[in-house]
């Protein structure tokens, strides 16, 4: 009931470029960040006045698209599916926005990123490499930079695993878990797990 006065209360992202991204991937089934999640991103980036993001998963270029579109961050955007990057690329030149995308085509957790001056990083990719990803990319991030992670109550089920049938959906949840409880323990972040879109995290590096 809540969800449904919010839907109708709050504007969407009135914008040609935003609805084809949303029917694109809604057509594939390709999981993007929920409406709820990419507003909540978007406003974060406008208080922190963050300037340059590295994103860990760019899927169809839906979330890197929305942030440069609404915000004046540069984008460094790693994914490792080269079907899904090219289909990014050509999103981020449709929507003109080349030269504040860059996008890498490779698995995070082998790429290395040189620049030490991030200002946030956001983590959207494959659960299993969580705590990697957090731990590799910690040094591309400025001391008050933030880390975002996505997807961390995984539909609700990240507190029920015992519900869920699949073994192998079972053991990726529980990999969110150990994911969830690492982050809160890092001591040189300030982290707080939030109820937002499917789990929505933000690590403040001290
Ligand atoms: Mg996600």
């Amino acid at each position: 009931m809540v969800n449904k006065y919010l839907a109708e209360i709050n504007k969407d992202f009135n914008n040609d470029i935003v609805k084809s991204l949303l029917s694109q991937a809604n057509n594939l089934k390709i999981p993007i960040i929920t409406n709820e999640g990419i507003h909540f991103l978007i406003q974060l980036i406008k208080i922190h006045s963050s300037k340059k993001v590295l994103e860990i998963g760019s899927a169809i270029g839906y979330s890197s698209i929305l942030m440069a579109l609404f915000t004046d961050v540069t984008i460094t955007t790693i994914e490792r599916d080269e079907k899904i990057a090219k289909l990014a690329l050509k999103n981020i030149k449709k929507a003109n926005l080349s030269n504040r995308i860059n996008l890498i085509i490779a698995d995070a957790n082998n790429a290395s990123i040189p620049e030490d001056d991030f200002d946030l990083i956001f983590i959207d990719a494959a659960k299993a490499s969580y705590i990697n990803f957090f731990d590799k990319f910690t040094k591309n991030l400025k001391s008050n930079g933030l880390i975002i992670c996505d997807n961390l109550l995984f539909k609700g089920q990240v507190n029920e695993p015992e519900l869920i049938k699949s073994r192998n959906r079972r053991q990726l949840v529980k990999k969110i878990d150990k994911f969830n409880q690492y982050l809160i323990n890092q001591e040189n972040f300030d982290s707080y797990i939030y109820n937002i879109g499917d789990g929505i995290s933000i690590s403040i590096k001290k």
